[in-house]
């Protein structure tokens, strides 16, 4: 028997899950915020279409793995055509496409490549495309001219600091209660093809099983490493978004670091134990650390989603006493030039020539690089380390089992009603207006304000988490059936 979970896989590429267990992520912990959110979203399994932002964000994370899986090869040297302008992969060459490339998914592109393909694709098939052809270009540019920005701003060899582990992981980790004892709440599954599903407001209360397995949390990490320093266990997790103040409270207020600094030490205690069923980068942290100390910290790496535009020109006339007059570039401040971009419209204009421009104006040029570097490059690219205390972690522990436990009773709320009516969702799953506080969006302001089968159809439908068995076709340790 086997669990699925949609963007986990099955449990067997997932170290240390149970078959028999039931998880818990970080997005269902926010979606739970509202009720109605979460029985739409997670309950039901309703998604939307990935808005603009959102595409660019998955890109963004293309490069970033492209970028750290390099890098976590020992002595692979420099991150190859750092400038992003030949569009082949890395790793294959770009050779032999269909012959399964890890990296490049057998397309021979590289990310920005992939990407760009990827959103015309998109566009092809909405029957109102929302981009124009320009502007997916002008999208695939925005996240070349950034990625090339990141290999300008912090190397193309990676932080001398650390050395990487891993990239993309998948971790899980159960949640127990407070006391430390086992945690089993009672959830409704129900038999469906070759195994189990969670229920759903269409089955039958007569229909479905009540099971006690485990809860487990599972989180996936952008990048795993060690402090070469100290060989302690690091995370860096990648931000991708237009301004950075969004994510600066992560530093000092947010359960998502704490989670995956809570998941990784179980992986790690759980490598001390039993090395032989642990990843190999557990193992590592457990060989380099003492118990209670695997983890030294992480870093938010954030970079801006803005175009980064190049030097503006102004105009400069010729007159007779100065027929040639030497380009010249503004100076004013603009958040969105990037240093290097400046650098090098001086350098293509050859204001640095000898002669060119008097030394007041090559003064002017040097203090505007200064200003740049000091004002923009740092806003752009934002890196910032933190450490989470331990009780910091024993806290969102405690946290972990309070959303599991909520979890569990809304799953058991999900059995045989009409969850078209507005006052049986009521009773099951009311509202909490989490939608009107600022940047608190919600994708099901729809179904939520006006439900019915036309809404929900604009909707795709996730499929539930859900149980395989090849021998036995009853989960274990069944409580009864479920009698409401
Ligand atoms: S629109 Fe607001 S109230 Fe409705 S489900 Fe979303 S968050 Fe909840």
């Amino acid at each position: 028997m086997e669990t699925r979970i949609d963007r986990y896989g099955a449990s067997n590429d997932l170290a240390g899950l149970p078959a028999r267990s039931f998880v818990l992520t970080n997005s269902q912990r926010g979606t739970a915020v509202c009720s109605l959110r979460w029985f739409y979203g997670h309950g039901l399994g309703l998604v939307r279409d990935a808005t603009p932002p959102m595409r660019m964000g998955t890109a963004w994370g293309g490069v970033m793995q492209d970028v750290w899986s390099w890098w976590a090869v020992p002595d692979r040297g420099p991150y190859p055509d750092p400038d992003f302008t030949s569009g082949v992969c890395r790793w294959c060459g770009g050779l032999n496409p269909g012959l399964g490339c890890f990296a490049c998914g057998s397309t021979g592109l590289d990310p920005i490549a992939r990407a760009r393909r990827g959103f015309l694709e998109y566009q092809a098939r909405l029957e109102h495309p929302e981009k124009t052809a320009e502007e997916v270009e002008h999208d695939a540019e925005t996240l070349r001219r950034a990625a090339r920005g990141y290999l300008i701003r912090y190397g193309t060899t990676g932080p001398d600091t650390m050395r990487v582990l891993a990239v993309e992981v998948p971790i899980v980790r159960q949640v127990l209660r407070p006391d430390g004892g086992e945690y089993r709440p009672e959830v409704p599954v129900v038999a469906d093809g070759d195994g189990w599903r969670f229920a759903l407001p269409t089955d039958r209360a007569s229909d479905t099983t009540r099971v006690r397995w485990p809860w487990f949390v599972a989180g996936k990490l952008d990048v795993l490493a060690v402090d070469r320093g100290t060989g302690r266990g690091l995370h860096v997790e990648h931000k991708y978004g237009s301004q950075v103040s969004r994510y600066v409270h992560m530093l000092t207020h947010d359960t998502q670091t704490p989670t995956y600094q809570w998941l990784i030490e179980g992986a790690v205690q759980r490598a001390r134990t039993s090395p032989i069923d642990a990843p190999g980068w557990a193992r590592e942290i457990a060989r380099t650390t003492q118990p209670g100390e695997e983890m030294a910290g992480y870093y938010l790496d954030f970079t801006s989603s803005g175009f980064h535009y190049d030097a503006r020109q102004l105009a400069s006339k010729p007159t007779k006493a100065n027929p040639d007059p030497a380009p010249v570039l503004s100076t004013a401040a603009s958040p969105t030039v990037p240093s290097w971009l400046y650098e090098e419209a001086v350098e293509r204009l050859g204001l640095w020539s000898d002669g060119r421009v008097d030394g007041e104006k090559r003064a002017e040029y040097r203090d505007h690089i200064a200003k740049l570097r000091r004002d923009v490059d740092r806003k752009l690219y934002y890196r910032e380390w933190t450490a989470v205390g331990r009780s910091d972690v024993r806290r969102l522990e405690i946290e972990l089992y309070h959303s599991a436990r909520d979890l569990a009773a809304a799953r058991r709320r999900i059995v045989e009603f009409d969850d078209l009516d507005p006052a049986e969702l009521a009773l099951r799953y009311p509202r909490t207006m989490v939608c009107n506080l600022p940047g608190g969006g919600c994708a099901f302001r729809g179904p939520c304000t006006q439900d019915g089968p036309d809404v929900r159809a604009r909707y795709a439908v996730r499929p539930t988490q859900s149980w395989t068995t090849d021998t036995d076709t009853q989960p274990d340790e069944v409580v009864d059936d479920l009698g409401f």
